[in-house]
């Protein structure tokens, strides 16, 4: 098939490399000259802007950094909204329900179709073709991309109605903040009463707080120390605000989401956005007066 791909980070590189790898023809767009220079090298074709990319190809794959990014590149000036032959323009990003809605009714005056097809997994779950990927939009353009997307990880059809998809992906990522949050809070409780923090993940990964914090970033990314997940806080943040907001619309006040939604400011304004999402511990750490794992997977005071 021939695909444009359009945001070539962390999320989008090893999406756009699964692709070309698959045998699809991919055209691709970053504003970052040596990501679409490595895609290059592996067979894609490079375009000067996303218009450029929607005059070239039917379907147009997007993964970009912020509900903003996404709006201009689909129908900002030079964007996709612009392309002569573009049919369909698939958003892999999270921008939430609200703002998919309003791409979709922007894109369909010029009769192109908004498909919303964010995704959960990380990157090493891009990297693997393991991703959960949610699809919203006519159901006729969401079957015709299930041989590009099943390249990229399981595809769910989650409804037709424009933003379904994005309100799964922030139930999901909602969870998923969560429970870095609360096995942080569990973790550095234990630490602070002198337990040592490999043997409570082992404890919690064999017993009912399994959760994907324990299971996943602990051991590799806290424990360690390496912060290195590969999520942003900034990211983490975006999403948590468009669950509160997409919570608030529905006319709901969620008590959990509240206490989590403060908490992950709490961590932006500690850690800055472009830190690793894992970090999320550092200040319930500093207000514990604990420091979680290090070379030896131990635990030691603060100082
Ligand atoms: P990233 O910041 O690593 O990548 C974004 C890419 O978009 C960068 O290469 C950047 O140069 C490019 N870009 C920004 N503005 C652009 C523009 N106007 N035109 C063209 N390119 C532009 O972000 P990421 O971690 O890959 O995340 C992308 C999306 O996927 C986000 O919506 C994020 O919430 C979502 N997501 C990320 C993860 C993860 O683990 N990183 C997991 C699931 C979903």
């Amino acid at each position: 098939m021939e695909i444009g791909f359009i945001g070539l980070g962390k999320m989008g590189f090893p999406m756009a490399r699964r692709l070309i790898e698959a045998g699809h023809q991919l055209t691709v767009f970053d504003t970052r000259t040596e990501a679409t220079d490595k895609l290059v090298a592996l067979g894609a074709q490079v375009a000067s802007s996303p218009k450029d990319i929607a005059d070239r190809c039917e379907t147009v794959l997007a993964s970009l950094p912020s509900l903003q990014a996404s709006l201009d590149v689909a129908t900002g000036t030079g964007g996709v909204i612009e392309g002569k032959r573009v049919k369909r323009f698939v958003d892999l990003s999270t921008v939430g329900s609200q703002m998919a809605t309003r791409i979709h009714g922007l894109l369909a005056a010029k009769n192109i179709v908004q498909i919303d097809s964010p995704v959960s997994g990380g990157v090493g779950g891009a990297e693997k073709g393991t991703l959960a990927v949610m699809v919203s939009g006519p159901r006729a353009d969401c079957d015709m991309l299930k041989p590009a997307l099943g390249v990229i990880g399981k595809v769910f059809f989650i409804g037709e109605k424009p933003g379904s998809a994005q309100t799964m992906k922030l139930a999901n990522n909602f969870l998923s903040a969560t429970a870095m949050v609360a096995t942080s809070e569990a973790v550095v409780m234990g630490v602070k009463s002198g337990l040592d923090p490999a043997v409570m993940v082992d404890v919690i990964n064999a017993g009912s707080g399994l959760n994907t914090a324990s299971r996943d970033k602990f051991p590799r990314a806290v424990l360690p120390r390496t912060f290195d997940f590969g999520f942003a806080t900034g990211l983490m943040v975006k999403d948590v605000r468009l669950a509160l907001d997409e919570m608030k619309s529905l006319g709901l006040s969620m008590e959990v989401a509240e206490a989590v939604g403060r908490l992950w400011e709490v961590v932006i304004r500690d850690q800055g956005a472009e830190s690793d999402f894992t970090e999320a511990i550092k200040p319930i750490e500093k207000a514990a007066g604990v420091i979680v794992g290090g070379a030896k997977g131990g635990s030691h005071a603060a100082k």
